[in-house]
């Protein structure tokens, strides 16, 4: 028997416009095919303190301790829980989607004694029940997601970690969905431990987790009984190789590091706001013209993130069929519900580079038309019609400023 011969790769020029990952900038892009130089080459070393610098600019903190973790953001979850949490430590995780839950898992299996409180999907949750719940624990940890990506809730953080603090805990937050996308403010929110991804709103593709540690939480890592759990993911280990010793740890994969040193520039490039506020135009255009279409929210009013509308499949509507047609007919994907929201809610990302007019014409459009072939009444056109006149707005708004 003989074996085909292999055909060059050729994958299709998806439309992401699911949870992630999202579209990669042509420069991101080149920046993975650049030649490779070794990992600790001068360059290298140097492209490494450069990208410390710019992950600090946009988690906005001055925390020594901010680099990327070799390893999605699950990696990024890992390292915070099992370099700051001791077995027998207790952790309060905040649990209101798949995210928190998934916390949940990986500090049990780090060891720590945890307690989750729960919140149904889509809604964020009050200080006030943190604090009752803080109290009851006494945790040395609280753990919270500051963007769900399972339901597209925005989670306010600042007066949790200000309540954690009151009562001697740490906490750390989860801003995988949420790093430039919407504002991280990680010195003034005063937060002890964070991780990201690069594959959302930085829009790099996955494989690396930006995470910073601020010092209460340095603190408890030098004043640890046990060793870290993850001989790879030891903070302290993993510091000295970004930090001057350049100690060897781990081969960094290289090319992704170029990737995301580019990505980090185009953040930098544009502005934090400016990249805030693109984000927010444009998830209030798709949310009008979906408003048209007669399609609502899962999350709850307010608290909705731009980068992730998770929105409600209507009666009727095929899940599967229609995001297979997006696929099939318009190259685009977007994501399907999960756990409690399975077959019931569509999640739309515009994050990073996807984040367009384009992207929200698009989607529109295409979903205008499998639903009216499902049968559900739309005013042809009036989506779109109503998206425009969003951006007509916002550009007599900024005409007139
Ligand atoms: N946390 C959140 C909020 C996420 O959205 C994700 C992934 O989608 C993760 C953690 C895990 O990241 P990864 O899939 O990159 O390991």
């Amino acid at each position: 028997m003989t074996t085909p011969a292999a055909k060059p790769l050729e994958p299709s020029p998806r439309v992401l416009l699911g949870p992630g990952p999202s579209n990669v900038h042509p420069r991101v892009l080149s920046a993975l095919g650049m030649p490779l130089v070794g990992h600790l080459d001068p360059e290298f070393v140097s492209l490494m303190d450069e990208m410390q610098g710019m992950l600090r600019q946009v988690f906005r903190t001055e925390n020594p301790l901010t680099l990327a973790v070799s390893g999605t953001g699950s990696a990024g979850m890992e390292a915070v829980v099992v370099n700051v949490i001791e077995p027998g430590d207790k952790m309060l995780v905040c649990v209101n989607g798949v995210f928190g839950g998934r916390m949940v898992d990986v500090a049990q299996r780090a060891g720590a004694e945890v307690t989750a409180i729960e919140r149904p999907w889509g809604e964020v949750f009050d200080p006030q029940e943190v604090e009752d719940a803080i109290k009851k624990v006494g945790p040395k940890l609280v753990g919270i997601v500051h963007a769900e990506t399972s339901t597209g809730a925005h989670q306010p953080v600042q007066e949790i970690a200000r309540i954690a603090h009151d009562h001697g805990a740490m906490i750390a937050i989860d801003t995988v969905t949420s790093l430039a996308g919407v504002p991280v403010e990680i010195d003034a929110w005063d937060i002890d431990a964070v991780y990201s991804g690069t594959q959302k709103c930085l829009s790099c593709p996955p494989g690396l987790a930006p995470v910073s540690f601020g010092p209460r939480a340095i603190e408890a890592i030098k004043n640890r009984k046990s060793k870290v759990q993850s001989w790879y993911l030891d903070m302290t280990m993993i510091g000295r190789y970004w930090g001057s010793d350049r100690f060897y740890h781990h081969t960094a994969p290289i090319n992704m590091n170029f990737a995301l040193r580019e990505a980090l520039a185009l953040v930098l490039e544009e502005g934090l706001d400016a990249r805030f506020a693109r984000h927010a135009l444009n998830a209030r255009a798709l949310a009008t013209g979906l408003k048209a279409m007669g399609i609502d929210y899962v999350t709850a009013e307010g608290h909705r993130l731009p980068q992730l509308n998770c929105v409600s499949i209507p009666e009727g509507v095929d899940d599967l069929a229609v995001r297979k047609r997006l696929l099939h007919d318009w190259n685009v994907e977007i994501g399907g519900g999960l756990g409690d929201l399975k077959g019931r809610a569509w999640r739309i990302g515009l994050m990073g580079y996807g984040s367009r007019r384009e992207s929200v014409t698009l989607v529109l459009a295409a979903l205008e038309t499998c639903l009216r072939d499902s049968g559900v009444s739309i005013e042809p056109g009036a989506a779109l019609a109503a998206a425009a006149e969003v951006y007509a707005e916002a550009t007599t708004a900024t005409a007139s400023a």
